[in-house]
């Protein structure tokens, strides 16, 4: 089994999560006690969140690369980087190590791909939102259409994110809003639609939409362990 090391806090309330479907996902693939090797390198989320803030990507990619090249002298065989945004980086980082980095935006391709599904909708931070770090990767790798709210919209959802879900609030009217747009995504021929924040998938969950939810979350973590035990 090889070991998987973790860039997370961003947020920890998603963090947890990983961690949690690692070990689920390791034990129901190889039964009894076994559990995931891992490592997790936590950052402190304030410090992230004022640099994306202010557009000081260049210091967010030095927070970053430090944070993988320790998990790989720690010992890690691969690099699970805990959220979506900070994917923005994804070059720079991978660059910066010897150990792959198990991009989440292909994992999240795998599958939406495997459910024969083209058209797709995201939700996500504005920065994965409106930034071509994301959009670019799924069109130009995967050959997906993606769509996206429109600009209200996009600003609801990415404040749900920062004043809430990044904080462990859950709220029910936000799950409303975040249902809205859900749909005017699909009446804008969305077939699927990725919950594209590591966040959302505590708010919406399968049934609050009409077309399969993608929670990327889920996804990476299930592609994690299954990157590391080869099958
Ligand atoms: N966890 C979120 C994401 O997947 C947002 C927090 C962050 O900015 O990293 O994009």
């Amino acid at each position: 089994m090889k070991t998987i090391g973790l860039i997370g806090g961003m947020s920890w309330e998603s963090s947890v999560e990983y961690y949690r479907i690692l070990n689920e996902t390791t034990k129901a693939k190889l039964g009894g006690l076994h559990s995931a090797k891992c490592i997790i390198y936590s950052v402190d989320f304030a410090e992230v969140e004022a640099l994306q803030r202010q557009d000081r990507w260049e210091e967010a990619a030095r927070l970053m690369i430090a944070a993988g090249q320790s998990l790989e002298s720690a010992g890690a065989d691969f690099v699970v980087l805990c959220t979506n945004t900070m994917h923005k980086l994804a070059d720079e980082i991978q660059s910066s190590i010897h150990i792959p980095l198990l991009h989440i935006a292909d994992a999240t391709a795998q599958k939406i791909k495997a459910a024969g599904l083209r058209k797709i909708g995201l939700l996500g931070t504005r920065f994965t939102m409106e930034h071509d770090f994301y959009k670019g990767r799924l069109i130009d790798r995967h050959g997906l259409e993606v769509i996206t709210p429109d600009s209200p919209d996009r600003e609801v959802v990415h404040r749900i994110i920062y004043d809430e879900l990044v904080l462990g609030l859950v709220k029910q009217e936000s799950r409303q809003q975040y249902i809205q747009i859900m749909e005017k995504l699909v009446q804008s021929g969305a077939e699927g639609i990725i919950l594209g924040c590591t966040e959302i998938e505590l708010l919406v969950h399968d049934g609050d939409s009409r077309v399969p939810l993608f929670p990327t979350t889920r996804i990476h973590a299930i592609a994690a362990v299954e990157y590391a035990l080869d099958v």
